[in-house]
């Protein structure tokens, strides 16, 4: 199963499949730009999603397009140039159903999935394409990914692939680092029959040459012969975490219902996920709920207006840093300046254009996110660092309050013994360790789970939505998995373990006590030996 986040990508298809056909029907050349523009969107968005092979495919289309895009006049198409775009998008839309993995039809998809249908250890799959000269170091990268949680599939230069839906990623392991005629051809099979997967060669010279073959095959990334196999591995769990991002999500403060209309159709055509509300006043609750990464604000409100709003805002540090885009019919330019010099980050005038207005939400969150990355993020994981990590469970707790499914597992690890790590192998050893755990935290737990790195070696999750036995026997499963990893260093391989305590909200219902409690919890499992998972006694 690969893990393309399928809702934004069939939002755009859909988009682009309405508009081809609508241009189709009637010819205008208006229609034709719009179609142009949906074409571009998704190569965008493939490109984002790092998916070469599906962006290659995009702008192969996207410029047949541009060619038939110069002249008003050739409009509406002659039927041969119709029939070449139908067949390059009918190319498309098949390429990405084969990269697709069997999800749910979108209808459905809003349904809350059972405890019993949440898939824990999630079978995200790796195929590895080795040499026989090559194969400890292919036995000794799958046994680290299946620690990760993935499902590895091992073949020869000379098989043919599984008949199963396309992996996540395909690591090429050559016999020598000289890629041979036979080998780049077999890249270029696998290239396209998995255009959404990703594409790594191991062992490659550091000589230009070799390497652009390789690209030209649909290498995406060609990793020199001295580089360890745990970049890899680092690699390729990155790439989960970007297939798994969340949905960009907007608030909409309008008191407008026509105006909400508008918008929130063309932030859903360009995959954008939003919610409005017409009164201000209910804006700090919503925010909290929310978490948008960006604000559309109107000008003229009943009680009050956009700029006051945004300067409440301005004032509470959560939402210092928030972009805030006004959206008025106001266009006298002495207002508008006043307006962004007390706190907005752009003025657009209504009627707004659809395109533009989806421009720049998208490049205002894009920043916004990459920003609140470097601030929100440990450095040496990549886990929400320990600040962000206690908001967020804040942010939890509140929401489980107006819940039905009300419960959020709160867990505090530690890994045992760490310092004697330190002491025998050295801090870089213990380091890898440290990012080791997160790893396996990260392929084993959902995406709403919060995961934070809480201080040194110490690890704080928060699991909602899921019956506290089952959460339980999950960290419990994790606890046993990474005592049985094995952590490379230069002498050879260690084994680490971890211990953990466990607080269940509603038993307790405030966030700092959750992690009190757990972390009193945790002090037990220590005292108890270490190597365990215990719950606080209530
Ligand atoms: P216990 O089983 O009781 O938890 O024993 P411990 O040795 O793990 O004790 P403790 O949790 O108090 O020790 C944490 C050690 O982790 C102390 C510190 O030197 C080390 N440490 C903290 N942050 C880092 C880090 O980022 N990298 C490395 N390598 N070590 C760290
Ligand atoms: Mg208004
Ligand atoms: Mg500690
Ligand atoms: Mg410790």
């Amino acid at each position: 199963m690969t893990s393309l986040p399928f809702n934004s990508v069939e939002d755009r298809l859909y988009v682009l499949r309405t508009r081809w056909e609508r241009y189709v029907a009637d010819g205008r050349f208006e229609q034709f730009i719009e179609f142009a523009v949906a074409v571009n969107s998704l190569a965008e968005h493939f490109n984002r999603l790092r998916l070469p092979g599906l962006v290659r495919l995009c702008e192969g289309l996207e410029n047949a397009v541009l060619a038939r895009l110069g002249e008003q006049s050739m409009h509406p198409l002659a039927e041969q140039d119709i029939l070449l775009l139908q067949r390059q998008l009918d190319t498309l839309l098949g390429s990405v159903t084969t990269s697709r993995a069997p999800v749910p039809a979108r209808r459905t998809e809003e349904r809350e999935p059972s405890t019993q249908e949440i898939d824990w250890v999630k079978p995200r799959s790796v195929w590895i394409v080795s040499a026989s000269e090559k194969q400890g170091l292919a036995d000794g990268l799958s046994r680290q990914l299946q620690f990760f949680g993935f499902q590895v599939c091992l073949m020869p230069w000379s098989g043919s692939p599984p008949q199963t839906d396309p992996p996540l990623a395909v690591l090429f392991i050559p016999a020598s680092a000289a890629a041979l005629p036979d080998e780049l051809r077999c890249i270029e099979t696998l290239r396209a029959a998995c255009p959404a997967s990703q594409l790594f060669y191991l062992g490659v010279e550091s000589i230009i040459d070799p390497i652009v073959a390789l690209m030209r095959a649909g290498i995406d990334v060609a990793i020199p012969a001295d580089e360890q196999p745990s970049m890899v591995l680092n690699r390729i769990l990155d790439l989960v975490q970007t297939h798994e991002q969340e949905k960009y999500r907007v608030l909409v403060v309008e008191d407008s219902r026509v105006a909400v209309a508008l918008i929130q159709r063309t932030l859903a055509e360009h995959g954008i996920d939003s919610r409005a509300i017409s009164d201000p006043c209910t804006m700090l609750e919503v925010l909290e709920a929310y978490r948008p990464d960006l604000i559309l604000m109107d000008m003229y409100m009943p009680r009050f207006n956009g700029v006051e709003a945004t300067r409440v805002l301005r004032q509470m540090s959560a939402y210092q840093a928030i972009p805030i885009v006004y959206l008025s019919g106001e266009s006298e330019i002495g207002m508008q300046v006043e307006a962004l010099r007390l706190g907005g980050d752009q003025f657009l005038i209504k009627p707004f254009n659809p395109v533009l207005l989806a421009a720049v939400v998208k490049t205002k969150i894009e920043r916004f996110r990459e920003t609140q990355r470097s601030s929100r993020l440990d450095g040496l994981t990549g886990l929400l660092n320990h600040t962000a990590a206690k908001a967020r469970l804040k942010v939890m707790v509140s929401m489980a309050a107006q819940s039905v499914e009300r419960h959020i597992t709160v867990a505090m690890i530690d890994i045992d013994h760490f310092k004697s790590i330190n002491d025998t192998y050295g801090h870089p050893v213990g380091d890898q360790v440290i990012r080791g755990l997160a790893w396996l935290l990260k392929a084993r737990l959902r995406s709403t789970d919060l995961i934070g790195r809480y201080g040194g070696e110490e690890f704080l999750l928060a699991l909602p939505e899921v019956d506290p036995a089952l959460a339980r026997s999950v960290i419990d499963r994790i606890r046993a998995d990474f005592a049985a990893l094995p952590h490379a260093h230069p002498g050879g391989a260690l084994y680490a373990t971890f211990s953990a305590g466990i607080s269940v909200y509603p038993d307790i219902d405030a966030a700092a006590s959750l992690t009190e409690a757990a972390d009193s919890a945790l002090l037990n499992a220590k005292s108890l030996g270490r190597n365990r998972v215990e719950h606080v006694m209530v």
